[in-house]
């Protein structure tokens, strides 16, 4: 007989292991608080114009071939992929431009227009990632954290020191460039990984690696569009998505996990339940206190976490002729004192910031001749202070002035439906702790082992999923949680 599986939340980890479980036979039934599926991924609509709310870079779109294969459906059947290419086009400090982009050739030749020996530079770089990619990719970020013991294996070392754990993403590509615009170019587009490059780990270089060898995609309709399309596929499988339906705490019987109760007092008994809400505000939520282990608000206040996001929705009553992405990469971004690199105060003077603008690429989302504008400025988290109610509209007004840099002439005139986001929204409405978007940050301390396990070390058939537990935040990274997650809860079960 099937066992019932009961996830909390639908984001990008609940989606994907739901439609996971389903393909191993699990009956699942997902409660999600929001009376839409995709968590940050989720979307909104503003009149007649549609915009994504939280990712819109997809990376190495094999990882979703192999989700819907999981579950023994094709992909193409649900959603279709658009490349994106150039992906990124970013300006620096000094006014000067780059257009990343696969094509190995068009890129050497403009970092070759800076400095001569570029080119061979990023040739050098690439074969190193490539081997790092090897040693790295599938028996790290694809398999579940071990122990830190667990990773002192003789035999694992060399792979191991390949990574230079030692080394920050900004000292992993100064090594390799000794060009501070080749260096940011490549480690702050990992912008979900939320946090400054000094500070992060550098085996996230290869994230940009990975979107020069697989591209850079875009799901027809947004992410909005791919969040429903895995929805769909849930259904499809027989799983049953109950939306408008908080989940109040996780049922216990001893030890183990036996079920959920809903914010309205229904109770579902479950055999396993995976959480899949935001790990640091749901331990201290809905996990009774008693099982709560080390995960107390001591223990949250002593952890780093990333930086939050100020987000501008804009419908506008014209068509730009720019790319998708773009990043504006001020002087600040080079700035290695403190409330620069981690974002503990509101830069109102020249802070960096990435827009989407998806007209270049589909018209889906506003009425004829018109468009959208997706605009993304990184902000401290709710930890930091800032004072959202004194201080949106004028951070607005500033940042709309800001995206002329970007070819956003005489925006203002143009827009027609306007929202934000800020910290508090985050916090607020998605259910974020500090409204940390991008979760506990990716420093090597909180990575691996040291980031919360998929299965609870305290209760008994409880498991997480999402951006908190390893390897981390991005979808990317949580479609591979997922797989692991999906796995544990096949071992733990029989019978799915
Ligand atoms: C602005 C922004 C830009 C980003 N850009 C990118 C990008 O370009 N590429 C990329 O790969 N990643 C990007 N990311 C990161 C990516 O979106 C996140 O890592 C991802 O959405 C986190 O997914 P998750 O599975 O952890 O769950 P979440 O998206 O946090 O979803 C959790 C769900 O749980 C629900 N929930 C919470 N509490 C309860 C409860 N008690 N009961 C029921 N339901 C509950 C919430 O409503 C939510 O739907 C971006 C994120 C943001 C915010």
């Amino acid at each position: 007989m099937s066992q019932l599986v009961a996830i909390v939340g639908l984001g990008p980890g609940g989606l994907a292991t739901a439609l996971r479980l389903l393909g191993q036979g699990c009956e699942v039934e997902i409660f999600e608080a929001a009376d839409r599926v995709g968590g940050r991924m989720r979307g909104l609509q503003d009149g007649a114009y549609h915009f994504d709310t939280g990712p819109t870079i997809l990376q190495m779109p094999q990882l979703y071939e192999d989700l819907f294969a999981s579950a023994g459906l094709n992909r193409a059947d649900y959603i279709e992929f658009q490349r994106v290419d150039p992906y990124t086009r970013l300006r620096f400090w000094d006014d000067t431009w780059l257009d990343l982009t696969t094509d190995r050739d068009a890129l050497k030749q403009q970092i070759g227009e800076w400095r001569s020996d570029l080119p061979e530079a990023f040739d050098q770089w690439v074969k190193r990632l490539e081997r790092m990619y090897e040693l790295g990719y599938e028996p790290y970020l694809s398999q579940p954290a071990r122990s830190l013991l667990g990773y002192a294996r003789l035999d694992e070392i060399p792979a191991f020191l390949s990574f230079k754990p030692w080394e920050s993403l900004y000292q992993h590509f100064w090594k390799a460039f000794g060009d501070d615009r080749l260096v940011y170019a490549l480690s702050y587009p990992a912008k979900y990984l939320g946090m400054h490059p000094t500070l992060s780990a550098s085996v996230f270089s290869l994230i940009p690696y990975l979107e020069l060898a697989y591209g850079v995609w875009h799901p027809k309709g947004g992410f909005r569009a791919l969040a429903q399309a895995l929805g769909r596929a849930i259904e499809d499988k027989g799983g049953k998505i109950h939306l408008n339906s908080p989940v109040r705490q996780v049922l216990l019987k001893g030890d183990k996990a036996v079920g959920i109760e809903l914010e309205d007092g229904r109770q579902i008994a479950a055999d396993a339940v995976v959480v899949n809400a935001d790990f640091a505000q749901a331990v201290q939520s809905i996990v009774p206190e008693s099982h709560r282990g080390k995960y107390t608000k001591a223990f949250f206040d002593k952890k780093q976490f990333s930086c939050s996001t100020f987000m501008l929705h804009l419908g506008l009553d014209k068509q730009y002729d720019v790319p998708h992405h773009q990043i504006y990469l001020s002087e600040h971004v080079r700035r290695k004192d403190k409330p620069f690199v981690d974002d503990s105060a509101l830069d109102e003077t020249d802070p960096p910031f990435y827009v989407c603008y998806p007209g270049a690429t589909e018209t889906s989302a506003a009425p004829a001749g018109h468009s959208t504008l997706y605009v993304l400025v990184p902000i401290p988290h709710t930890g930091h202070g800032v004072n959202w109610s004194e201080q949106q509209q004028s951070y607005r007004d500033f940042v709309v002035q800001q995206l002329a840099l970007l070819g956003f002439e005489d925006l203002e005139q143009h827009i027609v439906t306007e929202s934000l986001h800020t910290a508090d929204t985050w916090q607020d409405d998605y259910f974020v702790h500090l409204g940390a978007v991008f979760n506990l940050s990716h420093t090597w301390l909180q990575m691996g082992p040291m980031r919360p396990p998929i299965r609870s070390e305290k209760v008994e058939s409880l498991y997480w999923v999402g951006g908190a537990v390893h390897p981390g935040s991005g979808l990317m990274t949580i479609l591979e949680a997922a797989k692991n997650t999906a796995k544990f809860v096949a071992a733990d079960l029989t019978g799915c």
